[in-house]
């Protein structure tokens, strides 16, 4: 038995997945980035156990960007463990899920509030000998008599902790409980399930018992988060007392990193959060020069988003030059460095004034220093892009990142081995320029391993929904013509558009029952959709089928695991890509700059394929799957939109008109 095999839970590999695996193996071995593109069923979360056979002693890293990933990944690992008896591993969540705390604000802001004035009061209560802080009785009427809404002291934090003396006379050493390291211990050894770690913790706090357990662990799973966020991912590397350098980290569904990490550093100025902040500034001491001088700047940028708030358009560009006249008109200021300095001091003042009052929301003042760091910073770096957006009476500032290659590039360096897989990082090529640039990357692309006897891939030649013919009656006919037709395949199906406006379009032309299938139209608020889809997806087995109507990217189409009889057909209308407007073009501009001819398809047209690829990805889950996945949409032919289909689903795809699609209909039913 090769060191693969000996890490490999399952009896037999599936078609193709050896070789995956060991590609992922020589990459653990010899260091280096690698992109795994592998469709549903190539059973790819197994590389972790190709990492874990080249670990040598290094620690495994995993991060998801969902829980039911990380469950998945909980599950292959408990696997694993059948095989490798030894192997330890633990997972982390954010915050917000994970602490049971009460109170308002930024959890992670909260937690190290509430740590740092526990640990101070631990720390005098041991100094006056009581080693043991939960039974220290101070510090537990401290607990009975705080404020819940605004907690100093966090209970769960205290009964992690206890005091040693060290070495010296006067030394005394904060180190985690016995009750901590018992519970972190078992952690380590059985798979707790993410719901029910509050219940295992009992009165533990279940992010410091996961950290715990995760500091001695083989392999730790956690989410984009962790991993994306320069400050947290510091802070977890120091806790875990682990270098990139040794550290093996495996990226899942790694087609969305783009949007994570520039979604991370992007900031967002609401008009009502300018006005708090002017409110926060006037209750701080008159007496103070620099809040006197900022104090000038905040009607300025108010004025300026005034201004804004007239546009006919719902969303453009700003130049951050202009921005930046307006801020300093009149003030004591020549420039926004000055302010962006002097903001900054007053905004740790206010954070600590609200810190020791138990208030952990990040104030205005702070938002707004953020922001006008980043458009300082827009002056000079052209991957941050500053835009407004205006609707009813109301305008936001926002200052986007719009280049992840940079953050990409750092962590895939320092990191001893970066594997990033996804079922749709199809063409590989463009993920890999978007991501590393020039990098020395290695890929594998993977067919589809599912027998293609199960499923009917079609491509219409005939219906589009560009722009220049949404008025046109007999393309929209034809579109209707296509849903009917398709509505045909037996059992639950999903129609999937590029928007609302075009959902709600065909939703009217095709009314609410579809060859006898009920229409389930996807509702904007997230508690009725998730209600709607439980009520869709139990159709088949009260011997009932229906029909999503749902938007590509939406709340129905990404991350959901339709099996077997839940879904057996999805149709994509149209190219869903993102709406064209002068910020979109400026995305673009700068992509065509870095990367030439390639730059406008990586950032338009490569995320539309995406989520194209994602809302197709729903109904095939298992080999026994059968299904229908449709591409109603003639730019879905062209050559610079079809290279980025997967190549077994260019190689698959029937071109057909209304008529033929009716004909592979009837013959799939
Ligand atoms: S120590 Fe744990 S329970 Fe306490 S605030 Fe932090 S995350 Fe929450």
């Amino acid at each position: 038995m090769d060191r693969l095999e000996a890490w490999f839970p399952y009896p037999g590999f599936r078609p193709n997945q050896r070789e995956m695996l060991e590609f992922a193996a020589e990459t653990a071995r010899e260091g280096g980035i690698a992109m795994i593109d592998a469709p549903t069923g190539s059973g790819k979360s197994s590389v972790v156990s190709a990492l874990l056979a080249e670990s040598n002693g290094r620690k495994v890293i995993v991060a998801v960007r969902t829980i039911s990933q990380l469950s998945t990944f909980i599950r292959e690992l408990a696997l694993v463990r059948k095989v490798q008896p030894a192997l330890t591993f633990s997972y982390l969540v954010g915050k917000g899920s994970m602490c049971p705390l009460g109170g308002e604000g930024d959890p992670y802001r909260r937690c190290e509030g509430v740590k740092a004035f526990s640990s101070s009061l631990m720390r005098e209560r041991a100094q006056k000998g009581s080693l043991v802080p939960t039974e220290d009785r101070v510090i537990n009427e401290q607990i009975r008599k705080m404020d819940r809404e605004h907690p100093l002291l966090c209970p769960y934090f205290i009964k992690s902790r206890v005091f040693v003396r060290g070495e010296e006379e006067s030394g005394l050493r904060m180190a985690p409980s016995q009750t901590l390291r018992t519970r972190a211990d078992r952690v380590k050894k059985e798979a707790i399930a993410p719901e029910d770690l509050a219940g295992f913790c009992n009165g533990l706090c279940p992010y410091e018992t996961m950290m715990q357990a995760a500091r001695g662990a083989d392999v730790l799973v956690c989410n984009f988060h962790h991993l994306f966020n320069d400050e947290i991912r510091d802070q977890l590397y120091a806790s875990l007392d682990v270098e990139p350098k040794d550290v093996l980290l495996l990226i899942d569904e790694a087609h969305n990193c783009g949007d994570v990490v520039t979604g991370i550093q992007s900031v967002v100025l609401e008009d009502r959060t300018l006005e708090a902040a002017m409110t926060e500034l006037s209750h701080l001491s008159r007496s103070m020069k620099d809040v006197n001088a900022v104090r000038q700047v905040l009607p300025n940028v108010a004025a300026f988003m005034e201004a804004l708030q007239r546009s006919q358009k719902g969303e453009d560009w700003f130049d951050p030059e202009q921005f930046h006249r307006m801020a300093v008109r009149g003030t004591l200021y020549k420039g926004l460095e000055e302010i962006v300095g002097d903001l900054s001091k007053i905004a740790e003042r206010v954070s600590e004034k609200n810190k020791s009052a138990g208030i952990y929301k990040e104030s205005a003042v702070e938002s707004l220093t953020e922001f006008m760091y980043r458009v300082y910073r827009a002056g000079s770096d052209m991957t941050f892009l500053p835009l407004y957006r205006s609707a009813e009476g109301h305008v936001e500032l926002e200052v986007r990142n719009i280049d992840p290659g940079e953050k990409m590039q750092a962590i895939g360096k320092a990191h001893a081995a970066c594997v990033l897989i996804s079922g749709t990082l199809s063409p590989l090529s463009a993920y890999q320029k978007y991501y590393f640039g020039d990098l020395p990357v290695r890929t594998i692309s993977l067919p589809n391993s599912f027998p293609r006897e199960n499923r009917l891939v079609v491509c219409a030649k005939d219906v589009t929904t560009a722009y220049r013919m949404r008025q046109n009656k007999k393309n929209t006919d034809a579109i209707v013509g296509y849903i009917k037709t398709f509505a045909r395949v037996r059992g639950n199906l999903a129609v999937y558009f590029p928007s609302y406006q075009i959902l709600n379009t065909y939703a009217q032309a095709c009314g609410s029952r579809i060859n006898g299938k009920a229409v389930y139209t996807e509702p904007r608020e997230a508690s009725e959709a998730t209600a709607a889809l439980q009520e869709f997806i139990s159709l088949p087995e009260r011997g009932k089928a229906g029909i999503i109507f749902a938007v590509c990217g939406g709340k129905w189409s990404e991350g959901l695991d339709y099996r077997g009889e839940m879904l057996r057909g999805a149709m994509v209308v149209g190219l869903p890509l993102a709406p064209y407007n002068s910020v979109r073009k400026m995305t673009i501009e700068y992509y065509v700059h870095k990367f030439g001819r390639d730059g406008e398809f990586i950032s338009y047209t490569l995320p539309a394929i995406n989520r194209a690829l994602q809302a197709l990805g729903r109904v095939l889950r298992t080999p026994e799957d059968t299904g229908v996945l449709v591409l109603a949409e003639e730019r879905f032919l062209e050559p610079g939109v079809r290279v980025g289909l997967p190549p077994w689903m260019q190689d698959e795809a029937e071109i057909c008109d209304l008529d033929r699609f009716s004909r592979l209909v009837m013959k799939w039913s």
